[in-house]
């Protein structure tokens, strides 16, 4: 497809599409015709449309067509629209229009870059959650209790509320401590929102050769990482992704823990516990036809800081193991990652014990802008409680007045030339 935005895209759409009626005599309707090189030959047949601003994406005047999709039709087009007086869009430039143009609030453009993005219908709910305007209409209430506070404390009166209701001090309060909560409870859903975009991170520990590798290759049904009989073999970490019931995973295979002279098997064993302190959830694989070893005991000990289980692998071998007493607390499972028995039990107990976004619908930020501008609304926000309990007014407004331009920021009021670059440039061209 060929899309062109602004006052001229008409006009240069029709020399670049013939049909009768031309395009843009019917608004909105779509037209049967030919894309035209820059000499007017007729090079694709094809369907293009106009739509006049601000009834469009960016909320200008816009046409578009659409071709066979072969790369020498498009370039044609492209060239034959330069020739016409266009000029090639930047990243995300449609988007940047849009929301230049008050169709998008900053948060729903930065979330079209999330839908697009998304890897698994869970991350793709939380940035429709943010590109529909979920988000930013809890942010909007939020902006709003600070509005009726400072309006109580300024003006003293609440002009929102519809029957005029005494004011009283407690009320700039009581709006504080609801934006407060709010603002408060959107910080709160980042980790877990941020996670579920990324994917949610699975570590499996474990000594040397008891079957990480083979595990992680039976979990991501592929032939990821190298088995091999030998111990100490896997001294990088392999990562692969997965998408279970809606969710994206990577899992990771590491090292192994081991006490190791060997230079390449120390900086595993670094990177090991480096990928265990990053990790969502860890599997610390046992092998269930060995003797315990001290070694377990060093995998067991990264569960003091995660959350995970216990896997005993091998189950398909005579029993050796004896995992002792005082790890009876820890959830175990039992696989065999040579037969795949119990890799789908392991599957479902993985997907149990991920975090989920803690706002029902998946709503939440995934942005560290967002989160730093949520961080300053909360401080000056519970500074201003702070003020109002000590009964000064004005210095608590002025805090007020702070977390207001902060709520403002993450919608994308007041911003910056180089915020917006540094957003739109993650954009590809087209969008
Ligand atoms: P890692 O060092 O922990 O990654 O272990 P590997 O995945 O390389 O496996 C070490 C050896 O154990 C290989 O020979 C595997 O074929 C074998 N192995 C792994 N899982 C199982 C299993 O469930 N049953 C049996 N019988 N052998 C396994």
């Amino acid at each position: 497809m060929v899309r062109l935005s602004g006052p001229r895209a008409i006009p240069i759409g029709r020399q670049l599409f013939s049909s009768t009626p031309p395009l843009g005599a019917r608004i909105r309707h779509v037209e049967y015709g030919h894309a035209l090189d820059v000499a007017g030959r007729a090079v694709d047949a094809g369907l293009a449309w106009a739509l006049r601003g601000p009834r469009s994406y960016t909320g200008e005047d816009t046409v578009e067509i659409t071709s066979h999709g072969s790369p020498v039709v498009l370039e044609t087009l492209v060239q034959a629209a330069i020739a016409r007086g266009a000029v090639l869009a930047g990243p995300g430039e449609f988007t940047r229009r849009a929301f230049l143009n008050g169709k998008l609030d900053l948060v729903q453009a930065e979330a079209v870059l999330e839908v697009i993005r998304a890897e698994s219908s869970g991350a793709l709910s939380t940035a429709y959650g943010q590109a529909s305007g979920r988000l930013s209409e809890r942010v909007r209430v939020a902006k709003e209790h600070v509005v009726r506070a400072l309006a109580i404390l300024e003006l003293g009166l609440d002009f929102t509320e519809e029957d005029r209701q005494e004011i009283t001090p407690g009320l700039a309060e009581e709006h504080t401590a609801q934006a407060l909560r709010l603002s408060r409870s959107l910080t709160e859903t980042f980790e877990a929102c941020r996670r579920r975009m990324q994917g949610y991170m699975v570590t499996l520990v474990g000594r040397p050769n008891v079957g990480k590798s083979t595990l992680l290759n039976s979990l991501l049904a592929e032939e990821r990482a190298i088995v091999t009989p030998i111990p100490g073999t896997t001294r990088d970490v392999v990562e692969g992704k997965v998408v279970w019931a809606g969710e994206a995973f990577r899992l990771t295979d590491t090292a192994g823990i081991q006490d190791t002279g060997n230079l390449a098997e120390q900086e595993g064993v670094r990177r090991t516990r480096a990928a265990a302190a990053s990790a969502d959830l860890l599997l610390v694989v046992l092998d269930a036809s060995a003797r315990w070893e001290p070694g377990d005991d060093e995998s067991i000990a990264l569960l003091d800081r995660k959350p995970g289980l216990l896997v005993r692998n091998k189950t398909d071998l005579p029993t050796l193991i004896e995992i002792p007493a005082r790890y009876a607390a820890l959830p175990q499972i039992e696989v065999s990652a040579l037969t795949e028995q119990g890799i789908a039990q392991l599957q479902q107990t993985i997907l149990r014990m991920i975090p989920v976004p803690s706002l029902r619908d998946g709503t939440g930020i995934t942005r560290q802008r967002h989160l730093e501008q949520m961080f300053i609304t909360c401080e000056r926000l519970q500074a201003a409680q702070q003020l109002l309990s000590d009964s000064s007014p004005e210095c608590a407004a002025a805090e007020l007045r702070e977390g207001l331009l902060a709520l403002g920021a993450v919608l994308g009021e007041n911003v910056e030339e180089d915020v917006l670059n540094r957003i739109f440039s993650e954009f590809c061209i087209g969008k």
